[in-house]
Formats: structure tokens, sequence, C-alpha cells
């Protein structure tokens, strides 16, 4: 048997829960057998940040972005700001993120957030890349506004959303990503969306320092963990370890490599948003 080639589609290791000990997170990662890490921004300095740790470090590409969270402070000028990052690091920025809509009690007005969340939509199909899309209790939300870009290309990062915005997440070509939250005994809506989701559309991911999956719950998370969510999801899918890894390495290269891209933007119809009476 192969050694395991694991994929984080999402870790925030330029956070400073990291800075006293990254490089041995580093070196944890590496020999539990994980070969990516895609480090997701939410401002632009933790997007500079993501940025220089994918130039720096083998194994780990770069995602930019401005968090619906962080979008009051976001600069005026944020867009140019990202399109600068990108213009000077592209080759390690694989996509725009993370973004999206976050409607819990006490988060940023929502129509600012709709706004920065769209003028970075505009910036990904600009750039040719595609989004990491956070959505808290705004996933059916989050999926109108991607339909109203079309030929825009992402993930649903932590999906949180029900098994029919699952459906209509994979009918828009999506791809949707689960969290060790799948381990959580009350987790219940995310494991029935996970065994819903075609594996064709799935991905994986740590979401560190957050969300450590069992056993390891209550501890900062880190990308050596994401063996865990592998293990939970091949149960749940009933479909091998080994198998999945080899399809999750597909499809992140189909959705974060320049080959996929091109790929995809030779398939018409991918974005086809026929399901939009789902919110
Ligand atoms: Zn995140």
């Amino acid at each position: 048997m192969s050694a395991p080639c694991y994929i984080d589609t999402h870790a925030h290791v330029q956070l400073a829960d990291f800075d006293l000990d990254r490089s041995e997170v580093i070196a944890r990662w590496q020999s539990a057998g994980v070969c990516l890490v895609i480090v997701p921004g939410v401002d632009i300095p933790t997007s500079a940040l993501a940025v220089h740790l994918a130039r720096t470090t083998p194994g780990i590409r770069a995602a930019i972005g401005v968090h619906p969270d962080d979008c009051t402070d976001a600069v005026p000028d944020f867009v140019d700001h990202l399109s600068k990052l990108a213009e000077d690091c592209g080759e390690t920025i694989v996509a725009i993120g993370e973004i999206g809509l976050d409607f819990k009690d006490g988060m940023p007005d929502h129509r600012q957030q709709e706004t920065v969340f769209r003028r970075q939509l505009e910036l990904a199909l600009a750039l040719g890349l595609p989004v990491i899309v956070h959505s808290r209790f705004a996933t059916g939300a989050c999926l109108d506004a991607l339909c109203a870009y079309p030929g825009i290309r992402g993930v649903m990062h932590c999906f949180g959303g029900s098994v029919d915005e699952l459906a209509r997440a994979v009918d828009m070509g999506l791809y949707v990503s689960f969290t060790g939250s799948v381990t959580f005994p009350a987790a219940n809506n995310a494991r029935a969306a996970l065994q819903a989701c075609p594996v064709e559309h799935l991905l994986l991911e740590t979401d560190a320092p957050y969300l450590a999956p069992i056993p390891l719950r209550g501890r900062r998370n880190e990308p050596a963990f994401i063996a865990h969510v592998y293990h939970a999801a091949s149960l749940l899918k009933g479909v091998q370890e080994e198998v999945l890894c080899r399809q999750l390495q597909h499809n992140a290269a189909a959705l974060f490599t320049e080959t996929g891209r091109e790929t995809h933007a030779r398939q018409e119809n991918v974005q086809d948003c026929p399901r939009t009476e789902v919110v």
C-alpha cells in the first residue's frame, strides 16, 4: 500500500495561534502524509502572511480574501490590495478566500457583507481563480450570490447547509468541503450532507486552528489531524481511505490548479443555476 497523500484544503496556519511552534506543526503534517495545505486569509494582513508562507514553505498554497466577519474593518481599496498581491505572487495563490456571508447574530450588517462578498466574486472571475466560500446560516444566500456570476468556480467550505442546499451546490458545479465537525456527536446534519455529497465534488479540511476532530476535540487543531477527518469520511461514504485520498487529490487539482482551470474552462454549462427557488 502506498503512503497516504492527504490534502487539507483549509487551514489558517498563518494565524498567531501557530507563531510559537509553526515549524513543528509543519514537520508534523509532513510526517503525517499531508502533501498539500491551502492557507486562506481572512483580511489583507493574513492574506499577505498566507502568501509569504506559501512562497517559503513547500506544500503550501495561499488563498487571499476578506472574511465576512472582517468586512467592517476592510480598507476601502481592499480589492486593489488583493489584486496587487495576486499580481505580485500569482504562482502561490490558488483561490480567493475565505469570503462569504455569515448571518449569525452579532456579525456585520448583511448588506455590507453582500457588497464585500460580491466585489471579491468579481475579482475571482477577473483573475480566473476559484473561490473558497464561508457560509454560516447563509448557505442559500451564498448560493444565490454565486449564481449571479456565471463561470464562477469554488468550494463551499465547512459546509453547514441542508441536503437540499448541498444538491443545489453540486448542481452548480461547486465543490463541498467538510471539517472534523463530522465526528461531533451532535453534527447529524453535516454527516447527512457528507453522505449525500458525490465523491467527485467532495473536499476535506481541518479549518485549523478551529474544530479539532474527535478524539482531539478541544485542542488547537492542525493539519496533521486531517487523517481523522479522512477516516470519518471514508466510513460515512463507505469508500476505502486510499481510494478517497486519490479522489480528493484529483478534486483539489481540478479546482485549484492551472490545468484544472483550463479543463473547466472548456466545459460549458457547468455554471447552470436551475434550482434558484431553493433558499
Ligand atoms: Zn476558515
